[in-house]
Parts: C-alpha cells; structure tokens; sequence
C-alpha cells in the first residue's frame, strides 16, 4: 500500500521566498508528483542491476512544519533593523523568513520573538564584514514527543550584556522553552556552532521519545530532523536486519545511538561507533537512560574502528550503517566485509554515495536486495533510502 497520504498532502501551499531561498524545489507539483519522481531518482541513482525492488517512496500524511530543528542567520537590513532567515542560495546575503512551510511553528515564532527583544536590548546583530556585533545565528531544536525546546544563542563573543534578562523576557513570552544555551562562535568559516558553550537557562539539552526509546540531545548532536518519518525510516532498518535476538550488531555513524538503542532488544549486543565526542556522550546517557546495557559506544573513526575489529579477527552478524553526505570509504566497506556479516542494513540520505558504494560492496559479496525510499525532506530534492544487503554464499 502506498503511504503517502492524502489529507494535508493534496492541500498546495505556496511560499513568498520559494525563488530566493531556492530549497523547496518540488513546490509546483502535488505531493504524489514529488514521490514519484524521488523514487525515479532513487531508482536512476543506483542504477540497473545493482539493487532489488525500488519501493515507492513512503511519504507523509502531512508534510509540512516538519523540521524540528530551525537554524537562523541575523542580519542588519539596509536601514540597520535587525533580519533573520536563510542564506539565498548559494550567496552570503541574508534572505528574512518569518515563517517557514518545512520549519516547527513555534521555532519560528520563538525566531521572531528574538528578533523584536533585539533592539530594546541593545544587542547587535554581527556583521560579517565587519567582524563586530554579537548575535551570529540563534538555533532551535525542539522533541515533537516531549514537547522540550531548547534555544541556542550563538555569539561572536562571550560577553552577552543583561542576558540574564533577556532570557528571563524570552522565557515569559514562549514558556515552552525548556532550555536556552550560549554558543559562542568567533570563526569566520561557514560552520553554525563554535565549540565553546555555557547553559542559561534548564539542563543544556533535550530529550525526545522516538520508537519507545528516550533520546538526550545536545545542541551539536546529530539527531534527524523529520521524527515523523524518522520512526518509519528506524522501524524499516530494524526490520530489514531480521534480528532474532541472538546477534551480534554493529551500528556504525551512529550519532546519538538512536539505531543500536532500538535494535538492541532484538540483539544479543551491540557495538555502535561514532566520532563526535558530544554526540558519543549523548549516547553512553541515552543507552542508560533507557536501561539498556547490552549496547557499548565507541568514540573514534568508523573505517578504524572497522579496521581495528577485523585485524583482531572479530565478526558480526548484522552492520547497521548510516553515514553522511559523503558516504562511506573503502577502508570501512573492505573491513566491513571483514567482519563477515550475513546482513548489512545501509541507510542514506544521498543516493549518489549509496550508489557509489553499493557497487563496493558488490564486490566484497554482498548484494542489495529491497530499497525503500523514506521521504525525510518533503518539497526538497533529497531522499533518504534504506537498503538490505545479503552476503552472497558461494
Ligand atoms: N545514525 C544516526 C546518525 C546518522 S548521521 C542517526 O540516525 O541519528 C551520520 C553520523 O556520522 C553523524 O553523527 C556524524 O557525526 C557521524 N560521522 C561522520 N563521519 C564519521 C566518521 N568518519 N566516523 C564515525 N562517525 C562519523
């Protein structure tokens, strides 16, 4: 049956800033129009003969204001009144956004306040050119289960004069918010976060419940941005693995160790590896948080920490992979195969590197049956896709 929903989907909308912003590109056509042609892309990308069954593309029932992390760059207008919104496509100048069809409501309402508290508080926007001023971009992350949100102020600058006030004024507006956190950015490269931070306001984090698990998420914390889907997406994963609950499961990139803390209840343990040391702690609370204790988080590079388990002759039933953009290396994938897995569940959100590497793996024996398509990113080009690999017995 085809998920893709009938009621919010049929309803177009349109949206002022669609040229210049220039992400939502699938605006012109019905949401079924835009499931198919990701399955068509899905489909070009892996080419003929890599892979099974293409799946139609499982879609939302109401695919709009799901992202439930909202990033906003502050800018000066010309008459020096303070902006937000997004960088227009591919130039450094700032396009204001009010709201937004893929944003969290309340992320851009809080924008907003933010936005209106500048001015009486004497608080200025940073300049790029300039390198003066102090708000750079403020960022909101919000559980669409728990309902905590959390606000991350990022400054050029340490010094945030009367911020005890300006939080306590943005808290009365939006009580909602659970969480306000300084980050504190000086660079001058393209990166949202800078590395060092203090915590306002609440605990500096926020969980969200996603597949019955509890999930603590820090501000520099990978975590998907579409729960909706991201549930689909997992429930696939860990139905694709076939687990019995005998097996021993890798979960490679495994950010806050979402997929490993799912799986584990179905496994008899579970090695997850990521390399970013916020999103590791998130996971070693994440894993006791949920009173789970057969899943052990390893902080390091994936490909050597592949490497390091094949050269001690190490083998596990079932590999979970989940890389960025950019996808996966040989190093990883040869010692992959290393390891000898009889099932490799890859889930990707760039069809191209999944394509890329899929022809890898089929030279290390190991052949993609199903594809399913998840649709993470309504009204945008991208696809998320995950596939089962089987190793091929001879
Ligand atoms: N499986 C997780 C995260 C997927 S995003 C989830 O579903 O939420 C990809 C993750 O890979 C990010 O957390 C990123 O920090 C991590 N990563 C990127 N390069 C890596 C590398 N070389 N080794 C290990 N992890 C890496």
């Amino acid at each position: 049956m085809r998920e893709t929903g009938a009621r919010g989907a049929r309803q177009k909308k349109t949206c002022v800033n669609e040229k210049r912003c220039g992400s939502c590109r699938y605006l012109s056509l019905t949401y079924e129009e835009q499931l198919k042609k990701k399955e068509v892309s899905v489909r070009k990308a892996l080419g003929k003969g890599l892979t099974g069954r293409v799946m139609p593309v499982l879609g939302m029932e109401e695919p709009y204001h799901y992202r439930n992390k909202v990033t906003a760059v502050f800018a000066r207008d010309r008459k020096g009144n303070p902006i937000s919104g997004v960088y227009e496509g591919g130039t450094h100048h700032v396009l204001p956004v009010e709201e937004c069809l893929l944003e969290d409501v309340l992320a851009d309402r809080i924008i907003g306040t933010i936005r209106g508290m500048l001015k009486p508080f004497k608080i200025w926007v940073y300049e790029e050119d300039t390198r003066r001023g102090l708000l750079r971009y403020v960022l909101i992350r919000r559980g669409f289960a728990t309902g905590q949100v959390m606000v991350v102020l990022v400054t050029a600058s340490p010094i945030f004069p009367s911020k005890r006030n300006f939080v306590r004024a943005l808290l009365e507006a939006h009580p909602e918010i659970t969480t306000v956190v300084q980050n504190i950015n000086p660079r001058t490269d393209s990166l949202i976060l800078g590395d060092r931070q203090q915590v306002l306001y609440g605990k500096g984090y926020i969980e969200d419940e996603l597949c019955g698990c509890i999930f603590r998420i820090s501000p520099a914390s990978f975590y998907q941005i579409n729960p909706v889907q991201t549930r689909k997406l997992y429930e696939k994963a860990v139905e694709l693995a076939g687990l019995t609950g005998r097996e021993t499961v890798i979960d490679a990139y495994c950010g806050i160790g979402t997929i490993g803390l799912i799986a584990s209840s179905h496994a008899r343990s579970v090695e997850a590896v990521e390399l970013n040391p916020d999103a590791v702690r998130d996971a070693i609370t994440n894993a006791k948080r949920n009173h789970i204790t057969n899943v052990r988080f390893h902080r390091t590079d994936a490909g050597e920490f592949m490497a390091k388990m094949a050269a001690a002759g190490e083998h596990a039933d079932v590999l979970f992979m989940d890389p960025p953009r950019s996808g996966s290396t040989r190093e990883f994938l040869n010692c992959a195969a290393r390891l000898g897995p009889k099932r490799i569940v890859y889930i990707s959100c760039n069809p191209e590197t999944l394509g890329r590497d899929l022809k890898v793996l089929r030279t290390l024996d190991y052949r993609a049956g199903e594809v399913w398509p998840v649709d993470m990113f309504p009204w945008t080009e991208s696809c998320e896709a995950v596939v089962k690999l089987e190793k091929q017995v001879h």
